[in-house]
C-alpha cells in the first residue's frame, strides 16, 4: 500500500470532494459532514461539467439538492483552478500518515480480510469502498458485511448476501485483473459456537471472517469452548478482534472478552485461522500480549482496516505499526500475500 500523494490544483470538483471525504474519515471526524460530501459527489456526477461551469459563473449551484454553502465553495474554487480552501485545511489538519511507525510492513500490505459497505453498517456503497482502496495501492480486499442476527448493524439475510454475491461479480467483471474484491462475510459466532449464516452461502464465500458479537462478558470456561468451536468451523479464515474490548472513543470503553487464549489460538494454528489484528484505533485488538502469545505458538496473523468508511481503509497504518513494534513479520501476514494465495489458503 502507499500513500496518496497530496492533490495540486488544477483538480476537478469530485476528486476535490472525494480527497476531503477520505481526510475526514480517516481522522474520524463526524459522519454527518462526510454524509454531507457525498450527497454533493453524487449530485454533480449526474449534472456534468459543462453545467457545473455554467452554475458556477451564475451562482446558482446552491439551487441543486445536496449542494450547501461548504459544498458550493469547494466546488467554485475547483472549476476556477483554485485548490479548494476547505482541502487545503483538511490536509493540514488530517493529511499526515496515522502513524510513522509500521512504515515496511504498510508498504508490503496488498489486501484487507474486514472491510463493510452500506448492503450493512457501512456508509458508503461498495464501489466507493473499492475505489479508495486501489487509489491507496491496494491489491484485494474482502467485502465482510454481517451476519443476519446483527440486525442492529443491518446483518444481512440469505437473499440479500445472495444479491450482493451477484454485484461482486459484476463489480469484479468491471474491474479487470489490476484489483479483486473477494466475496466475504463477517459472520457472527453464536453462544453455541456456530456461525450464523447456512454453510451452502458460507461455502460460496472466498473468505469467512468469523466474530463475537454479544455475551462479551460470558464466563472463560463458556467464552472458550464457543471461540474454538467457531475456530474449528472449516469454513472459518479469520478471527476477528477476538477480546471486542474497546479502548477509546465515542462508544466508550470496555474490558477484554476473558478466555483461555492459549487454547483458542493453539486452535487457530491447527486449523489454519489468521488471528486478526484489528487497526481501529477504538478497537487495538488484540491487546499486545495476546498478539506476543499468538506469534510465539506459530499462528498466521491478518492486519484489517475494519473500515466502515473508504477513508478508514488507511487505518491498517495503525495495525502495521503494532505488528511491526511486536516482531511479526510480512510473511506471516495473510494481508501481505498476492490474492491467489489468499483464495488458496481460505479453501485449502
Ligand atoms: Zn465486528
Ligand atoms: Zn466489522
Amino acid at each position: 500500500m502507499e500513500q496518496p500523494t497530496p492533490p495540486q490544483a488544477p483538480i476537478s470538483p469530485i476528486d476535490a470532494l472525494r480527497r476531503i471525504c477520505f481526510l475526514l474519515e480517516r481522522g474520524r471526524e463526524s459522519s454527518y459532514r462526510v454524509d454531507a460530501f457525498r450527497t454533493t459527489i453524487e449530485a454533480i456526477t449526474l449534472i456534468g461539467d459543462a453545467e457545473l461551469k455554467e452554475r458556477v459563473e451564475a451562482g446558482t449551484l446552491k439551487q441543486i439538492k445536496g449542494i450547501g454553502d461548504s459544498s458550493a465553495a469547494i466546488i467554485g474554487q475547483a472549476v476556477r483552478g483554485v485548490l479548494p480552501a476547505y482541502l487545503v485545511s483538511a490536509e493540514e489538519k488530517h493529511g499526515e500518515p496515522l502513524t510513522r511507525g509500521g512504515a515496511e510492513l504498510y508498504a508490503a500490505l496488498r489486501g484487507d480480510l474486514h472491510a463493510h459497505s452500506n448492503w450493512s453498517d457501512g456508509g458508503s456503497p461498495i464501489e466507493e469502498m473499492v475505489l479508495a482502496a486501489v487509489e491507496l495501492g491496494q491489491e484485494w480486499m474482502a467485502l465482510t458485511d454481517h451476519s443476519p442476527r446483527l440486525t442492529i448493524a443491518n446483518g444481512l439475510s440469505r437473499e440479500r448476501l445472495t444479491d450482493q454475491l451477484k454485484r461482486v461479480e459484476a463489480i469484479n467483471a468491471s474491474l479487470g485483473d489490476a484489483f479483486t474484491l473477494l466475496k466475504g462475510i463477517e459472520v457472527d459466532i453464536h453462544l453455541d459456537g456456530t456461525l450464523d449464516q447456512d454453510d451452502d452461502l458460507l461455502d460460496q464465500l472466498d473468505v469467512v471472517t468469523a466474530s463475537i458479537h454479544s455475551k462479551l462478558r460470558q464466563p472463560s470456561f463458556e467464552m472458550t469452548p464457543r471461540m474454538v468451536a467457531a475456530v474449528r468451523n472449516p469454513h472459518t479464515n479469520v478471527l476477528a478482534h477476538c477480546t471486542g474490548q474497546l479502548v477509546t472513543g465515542g462508544r466508550g470503553k470496555r474490558p477484554p472478552s476473558q478466555f483461555d487464549a492459549e487454547k483458542v489460538f493453539r486452535a487457530c494454528l491447527e486449523n489454519d485461522v489468521a488471528v486478526e489484528i484489528n487497526s481501529r484505533p477504538e478497537r487495538c485488538d488484540p491487546p499486545d500480549e495476546l498478539i506476543e502469545l499468538a506469534r510465539d505458538l506459530g499462528c498466521l496473523f491478518t492486519i484489517d482496516s475494519d473500515a466502515h468508511a473508504p477513508g478508514q481503509l488507511d487505518m491498517k497504518s495503525l495495525g502495521c505499526e503494532r505488528a511491526e513494534r511486536l516482531g511479526i513479520t510480512a510473511e506471516r501476514i495473510v494481508t501481505t500475500w498476492p490474492v491467489e494465495d489468499v483464495r488458496a489458503w481460505a479453501k485449502g
